[in-house]
């Protein structure tokens, strides 16, 4: 459709941008052009854009800080919405915090430490918005955020608004019903207790400790750990990194795709690297894993295609 930008314009007053280059919006710092992209910085707006690609049809794709994503090397064919739409409310009578799901994820763990509440320390160091976390149950240490969400307001492909409860939500291990179902998470309200702020500052630091001895820098470009921690038949999980490094995994690359050398469960870009290297590296490892130990690790990054829609 050559004019969906003018229709956006006049249907909602939002101005699209045109061939946005993706690396810039991916931690990975890989992706090629976008024929439509827009940063919405209100709730509203997010509403508005969602609305108007489900109305004409249009793909379109919802992106929070793309710490967990890696784009095509051909780009987007459709709209990529990024969210920005952040605010952050404690409502005492329900001991709850209200989230906008573009909130820095981190920027509420600064905001909850220095306000005392208590519960959300673990996820300390997980980089992205509440959206985005929400949507791929984020967590490290043995926790993740599901068990924080009580409710999620969300804005569904019927163009309606619905209240999602955390029974809805379906949560488990990198996995919410929002894979599933794609729907936006507009506002998510998070239970959190009163604490004392000195002993929040503590944990979170103690979080940020330990992360800092394992993951790559912040400068490093990647999305995180590669593969999910894959689940024995007794139920027992075992570390992607550890079954990676033991199949030999330290050192290999493909391109600029590189293994990172602190720990193995990361696929860095080096610089030049396409999502082609990236997924070439990726196969390269499952097929090791499966040689050594039998088992196929699955992606936790999220391959976006040219052609994904959340329609
Ligand atoms: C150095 C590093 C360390 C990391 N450590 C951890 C860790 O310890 N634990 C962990 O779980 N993850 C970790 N990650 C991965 C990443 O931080 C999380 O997955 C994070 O929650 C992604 O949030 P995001 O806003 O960047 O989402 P994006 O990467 O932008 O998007 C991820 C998915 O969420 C969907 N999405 C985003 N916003 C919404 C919304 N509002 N409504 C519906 N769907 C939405 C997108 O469509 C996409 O499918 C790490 C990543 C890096 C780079």
């Amino acid at each position: 459709m050559q004019d969906f930008e003018h229709i956006v314009l006049s249907e909602t007053g939002l101005k699209l941008r045109r061939d946005v280059i993706l690396s810039a919006y991916s931690n990975f710092r890989i992706g090629g052009p976008a024929r439509f992209f827009i940063e919405v910085t209100s709730l509203d707006q997010l509403v508005k854009a969602v609305e108007v690609a489900c109305q004409h049809r249009f793909p379109f794709y919802l992106i929070g800080g793309g710490y967990n994503l890696l784009f095509d090397d051909a780009g987007y064919h459709g709209l990529i919405i990024r969210n920005r739409a952040s605010a952050i409310k404690y409502l005492p009578d329900r001991g709850l915090l209200e989230v906008h799901s573009g909130s820095d994820l981190q920027q509420v763990i600064k905001h909850s430490m220095s306000s005392g509440w208590t519960g959300l320390e673990f996820l300390a160091g997980v980089p992205g918005t509440v959206g985005g976390a929400i949507y791929g149950n984020a967590g490290a240490f043995g926790q993740a955020i599901g068990e924080k969400v009580v409710e999620v307001l969300a804005f569904n492909r019927e163009k309606q608004f619905i209240s999602l409860k955390q029974p809805d939500l379906g949560f488990n291990y990198r996995y919410s019903n929002l894979k599933k179902n794609h729907q936006a998470i507009l506002k998510a309200f998070l239970a959190v207790e009163k604490g004392a702020t000195k002993e929040i500052a503590r944990l979170v630091k103690g979080y940020l400790d330990q992360r800092s001895s394992k993951h790559p820098p912040r400068a490093v470009a990647c999305a995180g750990s590669y593969f999910k921690n894959p689940v024995m038949p007794d139920g027992q999980r075992l570390a992607a990194g550890f079954l990676l490094e033991k199949s030999g995994a330290r050192g290999m690359r493909v391109g600029q795709a590189a293994v990172y050398p602190g720990h193995c469960n990361f696929i860095i870009n080096l610089g030049r690297a396409t999502a082609r290297d990236v997924q070439e590296l990726a196969r390269c490892l499952q097929e090791k894993v499966k040689e050594n130990y039998g088992l196929w690790l699955e992606e936790e990054v999220i391959f976006v295609p040219a052609n994904a829609s959340m329609l």
